[in-house]
């Protein structure tokens, strides 16, 4: 059953271009060499092979043991915690490592034997229940690591002629996210050479550095948003990570690496493409400092040390298809020196420092300014310095290695009464298209986006409240409007959004002579 990869490059034409990866020692194709290939998807190098092979042959299993010896002394050894396999004439399941291929008679038979004998409980070979494995053939590709064509030269992912240039990108991004505009002009440019930046590799002596990012705005601004819809234009890779599930590694909670895991998942295990992707890690301020701590800073301080080394460029061993690292992953070799880190967060408690800084700055002398002038700042986050966020709780190594701060502003009524109608996926879109189906035209008044806008203002989540409210509002008209056919035109008003009235709803001019016209198509 077993099968030898015999192609000369190792390639396998029908797994699109992934390297097998061997089940025992978790090297890949390319390292470990050519690759036995058994039921369920599992490949065994040619070294593991032969060492399961030698095992065998020192316990000389071919029948010159002595009938009455007892190998269950050494299953206990080897295979710790394993349930004992039982021996069963029936089982189909193949709790074997097959061993041989060849057609001939006496090597079936040897096999056979193998077979019996590892229901004895050989070691290095009972723990091998194929049956146990049929959970990871369920998704073939997941755990392996793509391969590099032969003789194909690594060519740019992102070619320096087709990078957009900044004032483009920005145009695209304006298609979509609304307002922002320092935002979009900051990232497009950062963006812009970052990507110049890995298209060149090092340009002659002048190493330009990364353009790493760290945004601060309130939740709902659009941050997630404008990353996602920064990755879709590019089409690189984007793996969106929370810093808040991140720990030091041996404690419970992500490992601090698992973000490039997730990198490497969204370029679907193509290593290549995944250095050029972006990683975005959401809620960068829950792994401030911790104050007046006793106890180690697991998921703080420890977590922004071990973040340095991702940000800084270097080669990480990650697990492929897991989250932590352990005996059953394979491991692949991913170098972060051209991935872009864009860090987010909301910073509350931000202003007060910013707010202390001017104040200090500014209450003394002929230009003393009142303390309370700042309170009434509503973008007073526009006004960060690098030394308000070390002062709020990130180390410097770690503010460092992030040379772009910008901020985002928070969403006014005017804006959210946009983001509901003007960008190309804009919610109201939505809902009009999915009446359009029903040939019901959908509209929405001035006065009742503005009192959308001020319920969602009141919630302070941002854009996020926006959704859940026009989904309410929306319920009964979605359910009452198939009913009747007649119905041509539905007008939603501030009187339904306050819940003071309905909707205006217009029968349709022609419904009457529509309905006759069907009529006479059934007649014939
Ligand atoms: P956060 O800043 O907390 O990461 P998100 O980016 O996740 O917020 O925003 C939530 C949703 O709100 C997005 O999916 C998007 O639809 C909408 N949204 C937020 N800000 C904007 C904006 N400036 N323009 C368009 N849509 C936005």
């Amino acid at each position: 059953m077993s099968e030898y990869n015999n192609n000369k490059n190792g390639t396998d034409d029908g797994q699109n271009g992934y390297e097998d990866v061997c089940f025992i020692c978790h090297r890949p194709e390319s390292k470990a060499g050519r690759m036995f290939k058994l039921p369920n998807n599992i490949c065994v190098c040619d070294d593991c092979m032969h060492k399961t092979m030698d095992s065998m042959s020192q316990l000389n299993f071919q029948g010159m043991m002595p009938p009455f010896y007892d190998y269950s002394g050494m299953m206990n050894e080897t295979s710790k915690g394993n349930p004992p396999v039982k021996e069963n004439k029936d089982d189909t399941s193949e709790p074997v490592l097959e061993v041989n291929d060849t057609s001939d008679e006496p090597a079936k038979k040897d096999q056979n034997k193998g077979k019996k004998a590892v229901n004895q409980g050989f070691p290095n070979i009972s723990f091998i229940n194929l049956a146990d494995l049929q959970n990871m053939s369920g998704v073939p590709n997941r755990q392996k690591i793509k391969k590099k064509k032969e003789g194909e030269q690594s060519k740019p992912i992102i070619n320096i002629k087709d990078i957009p240039a900044p004032h483009k990108i920005k145009a695209q991004l304006d298609e979509y996210v609304v307002g922002q505009e320092h935002a979009k002009k900051v990232i497009s440019v950062a963006v812009y050479n970052h990507y110049k930046r890995v298209a060149t590799g090092t340009m002659d002596d002048i190493e330009i550095e990364k353009s790493n990012m760290l945004m601060i705005g309130p939740t709902g601004c659009g941050k997630t948003y404008l990353v996602k819809t920064l990755a879709r234009l590019l089409d690189v890779p984007l793996a969106i990570a929370d810093a808040t599930s991140l720990t030091e590694a041996g404690y419970i909670g992500d490992d601090i690496e698992s973000v490039v895991t997730k990198l490497l998942a969204a370029a679907d295990n193509d290593v290549e493409k995944a250095e050029s992707g972006i990683v975005f890690i959401d809620e960068i301020d829950k792994i401030a400092k911790k104050k007046n701590t006793n106890s180690r800073d697991v998921s703080g301080e420890s977590v922004q040390q071990g973040l340095l080394k991702l940000l800084e460029g270097s080669e990480i061993e990650v697990p492929v298809g897991a989250n932590s690292k352990n005996a059953m992953v394979p491991l692949a070799t991913v170098n972060t020196k051209n991935i872009l880190f864009i860090c987010g967060g909301a910073f509350p408690g931000l202003e007060e420092i910013i707010k202390q800084r001017l104040s200090k700055q500014t209450g003394i002398g002929y230009q003393a300014e009142l303390k309370d002038r700042f309170d009434k700042d509503k973008n007073i986050h526009s006004r960060v310095t690098v030394e308000d966020v070390r002062k709020y709780g990130m180390i410097p190594e770690f503010i460092g290695r992030l040379p772009i701060l910008f901020t985002l502003d928070g969403l006014t009524k005017e804006s959210l009464v946009k983001i509901l109608k003007e960008p190309k996926n804009a919610i109201l879109k939505q809902y009009q298209k999915l009446l359009e189906l029903d040939e019901v035209k959908l509209e929405f008044d001035e006065g009742s986006l503005e009192a959308i806008a001020e319920k969602a203002l009141k919630k302070e989540t941002g854009a996020r409240a926006l959704r859940a409210l026009i989904e309410e509002f929306m319920l009964d008209i979605m359910y009452e409007i198939p009913k009747d056919d007649n119905i041509g035109k539905v007008t939603i008003t501030r009187e339904y959004i306050e819940g003071t009235g309905g909707p205006v709803i217009d029968i349709r001019s022609n419904s009457v002579q529509r309905i006759e016209e069907l009529n006479e198509v059934k007649v014939e």
